[in-house]
């Protein structure tokens, strides 16, 4: 445990997180947790509850950007059509933001078609237009680093999956606009219990399409061949 019991923002890193730093993960048929570190599900949720980490990524995304726009944002741009940037887009819109998606995905695909059918834009091409809050999360750092061109004066852009590469950033144009870029990852306790709350006030119809279940035989094939309409592969492990 973080000694300020944010091991998502920890500021000397020595803390314990199972599956990433100091402690196995739950591949496994059994596994001991301190109780401060769970959270209750209502059983009505189980079925997505596999979504609550991602949501929980979300959930302290937004908090973030919101935190760090000095104005009142009001549009706001996901980058990526996967899980964590669809459900990005479900909580812009529950926070009122006029919501648009801009991913490689065909405007017919199932997912841009998940989106739209909820009232969110589905950008086939780059937009001219300028937006409050950019959020990535499509994990191309150029791309990243291009859409700082669509981001609004005092915009904030959040990465969630970009990688180093060699970029281009424009500084000037940041310090001129007086844009923000931060980072986020992982989240605190208190994102995960909203997280559930969140995703309990969406609809299941937004939700459920985001998830595929298979059985345990189909890892391998989810690795190596995984389907463009599958947007998060759940592997069952175990009926029991
Ligand atoms: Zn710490």
């Amino acid at each position: 445990m973080c000694a300020r019991g944010r091991r998502d923002n920890c500021l000397t890193g020595a803390y314990v997180e199972r599956g990433i730093t100091g402690a196995h993960g739950y591949f496994r048929e059994l596994a001991i947790d301190d109780a401060r570190d769970l959270i209750v599900v209502p059983e009505t949720l189980a079925e997505v509850a596999v979504l609550v980490e991602p949501a929980s990524v979300v959930e302290k995304a937004w908090e973030v950007a919101r935190t760090l726009h000095q104005g009142e944002p009001r549009t706001a741009l996901i980058l990526g059509a996967g899980t964590i940037g669809i459900l990005a887009a479900w909580w812009a819109q529950r926070l009122g933001f006029e919501t648009s998606v801009y991913a490689l995905e065909p405007p017919h695909s199932a997912r841009a078609r998940l989106l739209t059918s909820h009232g969110v834009q589905y950008l086939p091409s780059f937009p001219a237009a300028r937006f409050d809050i950019i959020m990535e999360a499509c994990g191309d750092s150029a791309m990243a680093a291009a859409s700082l061109s669509a981001l609004a004066h005092c915009g904030v852009q959040i990465v969630l999956g970009a990688r180093g590469a060699n970029v281009a950033m424009p500084y000037l144009d940041l310090i001129l606009r007086n844009q923000i870029i931060a980072g986020c990852v992982n989240a605190s306790r208190a994102h995960f219990a909203n997280a559930v709350v969140q995703l309990g006030r969406l609809h299941r119809r937004q939700l459920d399409p985001l998830i595929r279940r298979s059985g345990f035989h189909s890892i391998p094939e989810s690795i190596t061949h995984p389907s463009a309409d599958v947007i998060k592969a759940v592997h069952v492990v175990s009926e029991g």
